[in-house]
């Protein structure tokens, strides 16, 4: 209110600038979140969490010290898709991503891996604890059936587990067999979480 009418002018000039300035970091720093975060789970994507891994596995060489990681796939999510349609599948795939991230901690790291399967790194934890965290978030994700639109859609995952450093050294190593525990416990039945060993290879 105090400022000479010709300051104003010059001020708005420079407050116009900052503006323009501020609306491009903005945008940078969105389309930089866009780039690690998948649109429809909110989780990192698959590229920025094979860099983390590799990053934290070569931590986890150094120090001597375990990490797990786990595979996740949605149980027969076709026929939810067929049977509610895709918004639906959205849905349930959206909340069932939000059970699983709530039931970790916040240093672990989880990433959508492919169309409804996801992929975490669980740092510093042995064999024996990623069985527990993995037994959570299935029971996580089957005790809260999910509400979408009009449909209450009942789901679950099963789960793959590998550990740093006896299951394998390599990342890919580590990432093969949490695969193929995973298609143990699709085998075996679903809604199971699995432990890789040299039998379900
Ligand atoms: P399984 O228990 O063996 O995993 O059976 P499944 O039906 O879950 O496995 P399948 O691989 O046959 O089907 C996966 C389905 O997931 C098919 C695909 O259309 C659906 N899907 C993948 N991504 C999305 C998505 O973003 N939204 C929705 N609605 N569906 C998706
Ligand atoms: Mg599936
Ligand atoms: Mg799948």
């Amino acid at each position: 209110d105090e400022l000479p009418a010709d300051q104003l002018d010059t001020l708005s000039v420079v407050a116009n600038q900052l503006a323009l300035q501020l609306a491009r970091v903005r945008l940078y720093q969105a389309v930089e979140s866009l780039a690690v975060t998948d649109s429809l789970t909110g989780l990192f994507v698959r590229r920025y969490f094979m860099e983390f891994a590799a990053d934290e596995l070569g931590r986890s060489r150094r120090q001597h010290l375990p990490c797990s990681l786990v595979m996740a796939d949605l149980d027969h999510f076709k026929a939810k898709n067929d049977t509610y349609g895709h918004l639906v599948g959205d849905v349930v795939l959206r909340e069932t991503a939000q059970l699983m991230r709530q039931n970790l901690r916040g240093i672990d790291l989880m990433a959508r891996y492919g169309g409804e399967e996801f992929i975490l790194l669980l740092v510093e934890t042995d064999a024996e604890e990623a069985l527990v965290i993995a037994q959570r978030l299935r029971e996580a994700v089957e005790g809260h059936p999910i509400r979408a639109y009009d449909e209450t859609v009942q789901q679950t995952v099963s789960l793959g587990i590998a550990t740093f450093p006896q299951d394998g050294g390599a990342l890919q190593e580590l990432m093969q067999r949490t695969d193929e525990a995973l298609y143990a416990a699709k085998r075996a039945g679903r809604n199971r979480v699995v432990r890789w060993k040299r039998e379900v290879g």
